[in-house]
This record gives structure tokens, C-alpha cells and sequence, in this order.
């Protein structure tokens, strides 16, 4: 047995080895991509052919493909009212958007406060589809932001049915997809998805890498974040991240690869672990249980825990989890996801997220149950200095 369990993959993942050696090869390789001679050559072809694996992950084609420095980059990129198609150059006047997004969408982008409005969702935290219908109606022509899973509660969202009602509005569909890729299918035209978001290292490349893809060659911004040597068509200057950029294509092709099978493993031991939990403590909550949801993701609670010292606990015995998302653990914030699902402010403070990838296994799942068992005992009988 290792000497720890990581349960934080929704945080970041660990590196593939195939991402690895794609680093590590390209780390060899001395030219600019934008040079013309046979190392910068060299160099282009290292991020062109990961151009082609990032695309297949999700059924896009090459040239749509944008790499970003982040999935937040991405997201932020993609959050412009300016995008026009071949049949529309009206700027977008509002974005849309849930209520359980990834606070990097929250952000709004680069859309005025006061046109950012929030959709609501469901006790499982899925995007209220009338609402949005609804919403969408008293706009001229929306973007609208949705995850396809949540970072958080692993909830998928309901993005196909959403994309046909955007669509019918004439409006555009934006998916953040960070969660999502290398974990459910996510193919861009089954989705309905106009522009779509994808994050390295949530997916065993580097952190610091990300990518914005678009559905067409017809999607043109006129006003990109950064502005320069003309980089990834214009859309994103700045010289490629070439050896980033590699293990990220390494990473999707693998994942890809392995999509179907890592789906089923973690299944199981998902199911495993969630069954255990419960039957240790029979009280615990499990958030989006009756949605459906990524294969990999647990958000729980047990009445009276503190997510912090549940972390500290298990830290304590070996075990990596996290307190919602890793974004916010560090500040000790309340959850907005589970705030947006209706659950009390008392819950909301125990939320323990559990992830699971391709390396965890039946005696790590073990070893976080006899965590468990500690830890619920201890809160049972009320000491407070241990668990609450
Ligand atoms: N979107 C979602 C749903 C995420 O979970 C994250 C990261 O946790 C991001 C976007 C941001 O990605 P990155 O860490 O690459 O900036």
C-alpha cells in the first residue's frame, strides 16, 4: 500500500505517463513554433499534433482547437459578448448562466455585472430548464455558460436539452467541460455545445494548460483577451506553451483511449465507497444521489461535521479530500453549489468532496472507510475537539 491515498482528482490529477514523456520529449525541442526553420518546425509539429488528440477527446476538428495558459483562461476567453457567426454579428446583450457554476464563469467575463443573470437549479443542482427557457426569452441574443459536470457534486448537467433551447432562442451555448472530459462523452455535436472548455490537468496533463474549442470555422471573436504576435489565429497571442501543450495532447489521447474502462473501474469503486460510508453511518448525506453523476465524484456530509477538521482527519491518516472545491478550501467558503441546491447553512460547512482517477483503488477506498469509521465515531460521540 502507498504511503497515501489522493482523493482529490476533480483538484488536479496526477500526470499521466504518457503526458510525461510527451513533456519530456518536447522539453528537447529548441525552436519557436512560429519559426520557419526545421527546429521551429519541429516544434509546430509537437503542438499541431496535440492539436488533433485535444480535438478527437471531444469530436472537434483540429483548426477549432485554441490552447489557453487555464480552463479559467478558457472560460474567461469564451465569456465574451462579442462572438459573431456566419448568420449572426449581433454582440451578445446578456450571459446566462447557472447557479452552480465554477467561479471562474461566475465571473461573468467580460460582460458588464448587470448583464449576467443567474439561472436557478433543482435540489440536485441541475440547471432549471424553464427557467432558463424563460430567461431566455426576454433577451436579444444570450450567451449562455454551462458546466456539463459539476466540480463540486460531480452532477451532469442536462447541457443537450439546454443547447435546443438556446439555440431555438438563437442564441449561443458555451459548455465548461473541465469536469466532464476523459470522464462522460463529450462530444461538441452531440452537446449542442458552440464553444466548449477544457483544462489539462484535470485529465493527466500539466496544470497551467487549458484549451477553448469551438463548434465551427464560421465562430469569430474580433476582441481576444491577449493581443500580440498572432498566436492560435489570432485568438490568443503569446509563444505556445510547446511542452505543455504536448502533454496535453498526450493526456487526451490516453484519455480517450481509456475513457470507457477508467469509467467503469471508478464506478465500482464509487459505488463501493459511497455504500461504506453509509453503512458506517447510516445518517451520512450524499449530495446529488438521485441525479446523475460523474462516475468518479462523492460530495457527502454527516450532520455536526466541520468540512475542515474532516479534512484534517483524514489528512491526518493518509487520505487527500477536499472541502468542495480547491479553488475555495484554501478560504474556507461556504459551498454556493449546495447553497444553490437549497441544503442548510449547517450542512453546507460539512461538505466533504471524495474524487476518485485511474490510479485509485479498492485498498485505497478501504483505507478512507477506516478514516471513516473513526471519524463518524467520533462525532457520534460528540468529541467535538475531533470531528466537529
Ligand atoms: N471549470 C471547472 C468546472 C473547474 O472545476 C475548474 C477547476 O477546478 C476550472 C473551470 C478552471 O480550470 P483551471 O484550473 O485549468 O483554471
Amino acid at each position: 500500500m502507498s504511503e497515501r491515498s489522493y482523493f482529490d482528482w476533480n483538484a488536479t490529477a496526477p500526470l499521466r505517463p504518457q503526458a510525461r514523456l510527451a513533456f519530456e520529449t518536447a522539453l528537447l525541442l529548441s525552436g519557436n513554433p512560429s519559426s520557419v526553420h526545421a527546429e521551429g518546425r519541429a516544434a509546430r509539429r509537437a503542438v499541431e499534433d496535440a492539436r488533433q488528440q485535444v480535438a478527437a477527446l471531444v469530436g472537434a476538428r483540429a483548426s477549432d482547437v485554441f490552447f489557453t495558459s487555464s480552463g479559467t483562461e478558457a472560460n474567461m476567453l469564451a465569456l465574451s459578448p462579442a462572438w459573431e457567426t456566419a448568420a449572426e454579428k449581433q454582440a451578445c446583450d446578456r450571459l446566462l448562466i447557472s447557479a452552480v457554476e465554477h467561479v471562474s464563469v461566475r465571473s461573468g467575463g467580460r460582460f458588464p455585472r448587470a448583464a449576467v443573470e443567474e439561472v436557478p437549479v433543482d435540489v440536485q443542482g441541475r440547471v432549471n430548464l424553464t427557467a432558463l427557457a424563460e430567461t431566455l426569452a426576454r433577451s436579444k441574443r444570450s450567451l449562455v455558460s454551462l458546466m456539463l459536470a459539476n466540480n463540486e457534486s460531480g452532477v451532469i448537467e442536462p447541457v443537450a436539452e439546454a443547447a435546443a433551447l438556446v439555440h431555438a432562442a438563437g442564441g449561443l451555448l458555451h459548455v465548461d467541460a473541465v469536469q466532464a472530459a476523459g470522464r462522460i462523452p463529450c462530444d461538441m455535436a452531440a452537446l449542442g455545445a458552440d464553444l466548449l472548455t477544457l483544462s489539462a490537468h484535470k485529465i493527466g496533463g500539466l496544470t497551467g494548460t487549458g484549451a477553448l474549442v469551438r463548434s465551427s470555422e464560421d465562430m469569430h471573436l474580433a476582441d481576444p483577451l491577449i493581443r500580440g504576435g498572432g498566436q492560435e489565429r489570432g485568438l490568443r497571442a503569446g509563444t505556445e506553451n510547446v511542452a505543455g501543450i504536448a502533454a496535453f495532447g498526450a493526456a487526451a489521447a490516453t484519455a480517450r483511449r481509456e475513457r470507457e474502462a477508467e469509467a467503469k473501474r471508478m464506478l465500482a469503486l464509487r459505488d463501493r465507497l459511497e455504500a461504506g460510508l453509509r453503512s458506517i453511518a447510516p445518517q451520512t448525506v450524499i449530495f446529488g444521489l438521485g441525479a446523475e453523476r460523474l462516475p468518479n465524484t462523492t460530495l457527502f456530509t454527516l450532520d455536526g461535521m466541520k468540512a475542515e477538521t474532516a479534512v484534517i482527519a483524514f489528512d491526518l491518516e493518509g487520505i487527500a479530500v477536499s472541502s468542495g472545491a480547491a479553488c475555495s478550501s484554501g478560504k474556507v467558503q461556504p459551498s454556493h453549489v449546495l447553497a444553490a441546491m437549497g441544503v442548510s447553512p449547517a450542512l453546507r460547512r460539512g461538505a466533504v468532496r471524495v474524487s476518485l482517477g485511474w490510479e485509485t483503488t479498492e485498498t485505497d477506498v478501504e483505507r478512507l472507510l477506516s478514516a471513516w469509521r473513526k471519524l463518524a465515531t467520533a462525532l457520534s460521540k460528540g468529541q467535538r475537539g475531533v470531528a466537529a
